[in-house]
C-alpha cells in the first residue's frame, strides 16, 4: 500500500477536510487523504474522497444522447496532450499539466454509492455512461479497481451503459463486461486517435499502443461486448492527412468494430492553450496554423469534420465491411450478433454522438 503523505509543498485547494472548513472540493465530495504511489504508480498521488453521489446528471439542454454520467476518477494518467478534462483539475486548484496527469482524485466510495444510488426508488434505471470525463479504465483503475465494481454493479441491477476508453485494461474485466452485457444494455468505444506509432508516442505518451486496443475491440466483440472505435480526436499537421485517417478507419473495421466515428480536433478555452503550449515544444512548426484554425473558436469549420467523416466511411467501405444501421449510440443501444458487425453508414451522426460524449471529455 503506498504511504499517506500528510503535507503538501504546493498550495492545493485540495485538502483534508479536517484542515480546512470550507469547501476544498467538487460541493458533493469530501476528502479523506492523499496518497503517494509506489511501485508502478510512483510518481503519482492519490487524493481520495469520498463523494456524496456518484450518478451525475448531464445538464438538461444538453445534446450528449445519455442523461447520466459516472466518472469514479478525475485527472487521467494517459497523458493526452490534447486531453479536454484538463481545465477541470483547475477547478481543485491543481495544475491542468503535470498535477492532471499525476494527481488523480478517485472516489473510492463510487461502488457503494452507485449500489445505493441504483436500488433508490427515484431511480428509472436509464442509461450510464462511463469514460465522459476522464478514462474509468487509466492507470489508477490498476489500483483501486473502481471500474470493475461499477461494471459489475451494473450488470446486477441489468442497468444499461456504455464504456468510452482508450486502455486495455478493459480486457481485464472481459468477464464482468461480458456478463452484464448478457443482463443490460452495454456499448463499449475503444478511442483509436492514430495507428501512426510516432504520433501515438508523441500525444498520448501514457496510452497502449494503437494495435493493442484494436486488438481489445476484437477480443470484447468476441467476447459478446458489442465495441466500437471512435477515432479521436484526429489532429491537424499530425494525424489528420487522408491516408492517415484512412489506415485508423480501416484497421477498425478489420478488427470488427460494431461502430466507427471520427472526430476532428476541437479545442475549449484552457485546452487550447495547453495545446498549443505544448506544440510549441513539440512541433513549433506547427503552431501557427494550428493557431490560425482555432484562431477565435474552439471548433473547426464543418467541412473539416465533414472530410473526416468521408475518409472514414470510404474506408470502411473498402475494408470490406457490412453496411448496417447507423453505430450504436454512445449513450444506449446494444448490438448484437453477426448483423451487428461494423460501420460508419452514416458518419455525420456517428460523429455527432461520439463528439458529444468527446466532448464532455
Ligand atoms: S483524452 Fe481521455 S485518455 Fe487521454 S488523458 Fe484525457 S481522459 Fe485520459
Amino acid at each position: 500500500m503506498p504511504s499517506v503523505a500528510r503535507r503538501d509543498p504546493i498550495a492545493l485547494r485540495w485538502t483534508t477536510a479536517e484542515e480546512e472548513q470550507e469547501a476544498a472540493l467538487f460541493p458533493d465530495e469530501s476528502a479523506l487523504g492523499r496518497h503517494v504511489g509506489t511501485g508502478d504508480f510512483a510518481g503519482m498521488e492519490f487524493l481520495h474522497v469520498n463523494a456524496r453521489s456518484v450518478v451525475n446528471r448531464v445538464p438538461e439542454g444538453s445534446r450528449v444522447p445519455f442523461r447520466y454520467t459516472v466518472n469514479p476518477y478525475r485527472g487521467c494518467s494517459h497523458a493526452c496532450t490534447y486531453c479536454f478534462a484538463r481545465p477541470t483539475h483547475a477547478y481543485l486548484g491543481l495544475g491542468t499539466g503535470r498535477d492532471f496527469e499525476r494527481r488523480i482524485v478517485v472516489k473510492v466510495n463510487a461502488v457503494e454509492r452507485l449500489r445505493a444510488e441504483l436500488r433508490a426508488p427515484s431511480w428509472g434505471g436509464e442509461h450510464i455512461a462511463l469514460g465522459t470525463n476522464t478514462d474509468p479504465y487509466q492507470h489508477a483503475e490498476g489500483k483501486y479497481h473502481l471500474t470493475r465494481g461499477i461494471v459489475g454493479v451494473l450488470g446486477e441491477a441489468r442497468n444499461p451503459f456504455s464504456i468510452l476508453t482508450k486502455s486495455t485494461l478493459i480486457l481485464r474485466d472481459l468477464r464482468v463486461l461480458a456478463a452484464a452485457a448478457g443482463r443490460a444494455t452495454v456499448h463499449c468505444c475503444l478511442s483509436v486517435a492514430t495507428v501512426d506509432r510516432a504520433v501515438w508516442r508523441l500525444t498520448e505518451p501514457g496510452t497502449p499502443p494503437p494495435e493493442q486496443r484494436l486488438a481489445a475491440v476484437r477480443r470484447l466483440n468476441e467476447a459478446g461486448v458489442p465495441c466500437g472505435v471512435l477515432v479521436a480526436p484526429v489532429l491537424p499537421g499530425l494525424s489528420d492527412a487522408d491516408d492517415q485517417v484512412r489506415a485508423v478507419a480501416a484497421a477498425a473495421a478489420s478488427a470488427g468494430a460494431v461502430s466507427v466515428a471520427a472526430v476532428a480536433l476541437h479545442l475549449r478555452p484552457g485546452v487550447r492553450q495547453h495545446y498549443l503550449g505544448w506544440l510549441a515544444e513539440a512541433r513549433p512548426d506547427l503552431v501557427e496554423e494550428t493557431g490560425q484554425r482555432f484562431a477565435g473558436r474552439s471548433y473547426q469549420p464543418e467541412a473539416e469534420q465533414a472530410r473526416v467523416a468521408a475518409l472514414v466511411a470510404s474506408a470502411v467501405g473498402v475494408a470490406g465491411a457490412r453496411r448496417p444501421r447507423p453505430p450504436a449510440p454512445l449513450g444506449g443501444g446494444v448490438r448484437r450478433g453477426p448483423d451487428d458487425r461494423a460501420v460508419a453508414r452514416h458518419p455525420s451522426a456517428a460523429r455527432r454522438a461520439a463528439g458529444e460524449q468527446l466532448r464532455l471529455l
